[in-house]
């Protein structure tokens, strides 16, 4: 993934995403078609796997258990539930399935154990796999990649300078180092961020600058406008132009030509028209499906019915990369093994025990008689 060196310093990104807006989209439009099928968008589906209860304190996010939203919490979901759901979303057209939980990090524990089942069963679907699982170290990466992962996500948020004005459990340099860990991992990496936070265009384009100063810029880049939730310290945001989303989006389709810009939360409140102009400036994938993560989401018919209306295809999964190979897990391996080999030992002593309760029928000996 290469980022456009015209645009490689502070000055001329900005100076990019403050073009006349119709100048702006051109541009980003001739790129998109230069690098991508203009004509296809991917469909994604969010999946909230683990939903709430979050110890983080991200000022926009209704699962911050510090905060007190309308959220349903719930535990980790089962796996067939989450290959229930995948093959539902599949069904419905979406290539691509972004598992996310509610986590600080991962831990090495037997919900983690679960997703690594979850990533198998989807990827072996044929669909694209993707993990929101906050922090990450290498090993993990490992694991999840061996298993068949496709991509991970963790956000950037917004620039480096106002990070600090909305997470204050978290710093920017551990989300790099997670981003790290998933590329050292060989995984495709999905970071992007929100705006309407409050930040100013100079943060806009600082959190494209991140990018920019990355060796391998993420091949995967969601633009979320804010959706502002009641109980969150964002709660009162004014909600975003919906200009400035088609701007931020046409911005980052001319800085990054290669990677696929995601038209993620926020969807609900533009137009048809305005996500129109989203898709020719640049976008190559929607959410679909009626939730994101928590917050609503058009539903799947409205989808088709505008792609059918501007003459979008629905992507392929794989069509930016290979399909990686499920390998066995070596942990769950082990974990069967030992289950397996606990049952026959319970087996064995449950057998022992009937036989030492076990009274043979009293004989009559010549000495008893
Ligand atoms: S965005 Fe993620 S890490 Fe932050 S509070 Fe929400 S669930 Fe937790």
């Amino acid at each position: 993934m290469k980022c456009n060196p015209e645009y490689s310093s502070k000055e001329a990104l900005l100076s990019l995403y403050q073009k006349p807006l119709l100048e702006l989209v051109f541009e980003a439009a001739t790129i998109h078609r230069k690098y991508h099928n203009s004509r296809e968008v991917q469909m994604s589906s969010l999946l909230s796997i683990k939903t709430g209860g979050c110890p983080e304190d991200c000022g926009y996010c209704p699962q911050a258990a510090r905060y007190h939203t309308d959220v349903d919490a719930h535990k980790l979901m089962n796996v067939d539930e989450v290959l229930n759901q995948a093959k539902n979303a599949k069904a419905n057209g979406s290539s691509r399935l972004c598992m996310g939980a509610a986590w600080r990090e991962i831990r090495d524990n037997k919900d983690f154990d679960k997703v690594v089942e979850m990533v198998q069963g989807v990827n072996e679907m044929g669909m694209e796999v993707c993990c929101t699982l906050g922090m990450m170290s290498e090993g993990q990466a490992k694991r999840l990649k061996n298993a068949g992962l496709f991509a991970y996500n963790h956000n950037l948020d917004s620039s480096k300078e106002f990070y600090s004005d909305v997470i204050s459990t978290r710093e920017y340099e551990q989300r790099l180092d997670t981003i790290d860990n998933a590329r050292k991992a060989g995984i495709s990496v999905c970071s992007g961020g929100i705006i309407g936070m409050g930040e100013t265009e100079e943060d806009r384009v600082g959190l494209l600058m991140s990018y920019m100063e990355m060796e391998n810029p993420p091949e995967s880049i969601p633009i979320n406008a804010l959706v502002a939730v009641e109980g969150t310290p964002l709660e009162d945001q004014k909600p975003i132009e919906q200009w400035e989303l088609i701007r931020m989006v046409a911005t980052t389709r001319i800085a990054f030509p290669e990677s696929i810009v995601r038209l993620s939360a926020g969807r609900t409140k533009m137009s048809m028209e305005a996500q129109a102009m989203c898709f020719l400036g640049g976008a190559g994938s929607i959410f679909a499906g009626d939730k994101l993560l928590t917050t609503p989401n058009p539903e799947f018919n409205e989808d088709k019915e505008m792609f059918k209306i501007l003459g979008l295809v629905a992507k392929e999964s794989f069509a930016d990369g290979e399909q990686p190979v499920t390998n066995p897990d070596p942990i769950l391996l082990e974990k069967k093994r030992l289950a397996k080999q606990r049952e026959l030992e319970l087996e064995a002593a449950k057998s022992k025990v009937q036989d030492d309760t076990f009274e043979p029928r009293k004989v009559r000996t010549v000495d008893s008689l």
